[in-house]
């Protein structure tokens, strides 16, 4: 078998995700035979190195070998069992790591499939709550301008993305937006502090205005990743807290994209020593094999749902995998492996090796900002550095950096004209090295036209 031949194969009866299909016409899909670690081969023997963790899912490699235990153990023990009335070790024993592991306060935990439906359930059981408490008229969502949250109606509405969101504006529930404390926009010489610290006059605001009405705001904390790596000081989570609690909202923290040590500790609110009221994880829950989310939230939440069955306050959401038996044991073989391993810290390592090969991108031509948080580097290509115009999008200048870097062995999937490194935790220098290699020479490209 060969790329080829898989290729004509896919092309008659897929359809993939986010992609114009036609494009395809020129770049061919690959077909992946293998992954070991960092690497994935193709069926004509290239291997990729995967720089962006396969959509930001994969933390310790591909066929990890402890995880892989793990799930061997696990397949012949229980696949999977309905959860509602049924239970298992691995669902209560990750349960229990996820509520040890997040911030106090964060005692619940609701389990789904996937960061769109643990979005969904934290919008469904805010609003519940507070209808449960008699509150029926706190019915919208306050969001920040280039949010993302997820694909599903509930999750687009929330989101920012116009790119995603526009043509679904007519299925949409109304919400609030708030600009983001986004530091791309700081003025010159303004710190990521105090230029998050002006733009939460503006979320202070919306409080303000509409706290009666107001269900959550919903956040991503300290980066926006689907729009654009865009990141903010963690400052604004402790000021949003504190205004959540004086206008009696809820704070939704959507780490979908950013848990598991991704922004340098292993919950980026950490940065900001707050709990909030409802916790969506997914992406690095599992080190990237199976499709797992969860909501964390408190005793306070889940007790408002906690009565006679016939009064109908229960939270009566579900999914049919619910609670997945194999993916609840990979999220646990995930966890050991941040036990034994020394994560953190390590990644502190690999973060220092990461800003010191972008170093050289600040001077480039085309770069209007490198900007870091942890373990995601983000390289802004622009058309013109001083006034930081961008290149206009139909040029698809970042399309050009992933096509050059597949050629060259290197899996970078620039987020409109935004480079970005977000590799798995088991990444060597010398492969950073050559992500940044093949970056800067796709980059070179790519401003040529
Ligand atoms: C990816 C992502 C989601 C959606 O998760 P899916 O599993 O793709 O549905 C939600 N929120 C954030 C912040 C994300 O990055």
């Amino acid at each position: 078998m060969t790329n080829q031949s898989f290729s004509n194969r896919d092309l008659s009866v897929l359809w993939h995700p986010c992609t114009q299909m036609k494009d395809h016409e020129n770049s061919p899909i690959i077909p992946i035979k293998k992954g070991q670690g960092v690497w994935l081969e193709d069926f004509d023997g290239n291997l990729y190195l995967d720089a962006i963790s396969s959509w930001w899912v994969n933390l310790f490699g591909h066929a990890n070998p402890d995880i892989n235990s793990a799930l061997k153990d696990q397949l012949d023990t229980l696949e999977h069992v309905i959860f509602a009335g049924f239970t298992h070790e691995s669902g209560i024993k990750l349960a229990e790591k996820l509520v040890a592991l997040t911030p106090a306060g964060l005692d619940r935990c609701f389990f789904a499939d996937n960061g769109s439906a643990a979005v969904e359930i934290a919008l469904k059981m805010s609003f519940h709550y507070w209808r449960n408490l008699g509150q029926t008229r706190k019915v919208k969502f306050i969001t920040l301008e280039n949010s993302y949250h997820g694909e599903t109606l509930g999750a687009l509405a929330v989101g920012n993305v116009q790119l995603y969101k526009e043509t679904y504006a007519p299925l949409l529930m109304d919400v609030i937006t708030v600009p983001s404390p986004d530091c791309y926009h700081r003025e010159s010489g303004e710190s990521w502090a105090d230029f998050s610290t002006r733009r939460f006059t503006l979320m202070e605001q919306a409080l303000e205005k509409h706290a009666d009405t107001v269900s959550a705001v919903i956040i991503e904390p300290l980066v926006q990743c689907a729009g654009n790596m865009r990141m903010y000081d963690p400052v604004y989570l402790k000021l949003l807290r504190a205004a959540c609690d004086k206008y009696q909202v809820h704070l939704i923290v959507d780490e979908v994209a950013v848990g598991f040590g991704r922004t340098g500790t292993l919950f980026a609110c950490e940065q900001a020593s707050i709990s909030p009221d409802f916790m969506c994880l997914s992406k690095g829950l599992t080190g990237g094999y199976l499709p797992l989310s969860a909501v964390l939230t408190s005793q306070k939440t889940y007790k408002a749902f906690y009565d006679d069955y016939q009064k109908l306050t229960a939270f009566l959401h579900s999914h049919s995998y619910t609670g997945n038996a194999l993916a609840c044991r990979a999220g646990l073989a995930t966890l050991d492996i941040f036990e034994q391993h020394n994560i953190i810290e390590n990644n502190k390592h690999l973060a220092t090796i990461m800003s010191k090969m972008a170093e050289r991108f600040k001077g480039h031509a085309h770069v209007a900002e490198v900007r870091q948080t942890g373990m995601i580097l983000a390289i802004e290509m622009v058309k013109n550095k001083h006034t930081r115009e961008p290149y206009p999008w139909q040029e698809r200048r970042g399309y050009k950096v992933y096509q050059y870097a597949l050629t060259k062995g290197v899996i970078l999937r620039p987020l409109g004209n935004v480079i970005y490194f977000m590799p798995p935790y088991i990444i060597t220098e010398e492969e950073l090295l050559l992500i940044a290699q093949v970056a800067w020479d796709g980059l070179e490209q790519a401003v040529r036209g």
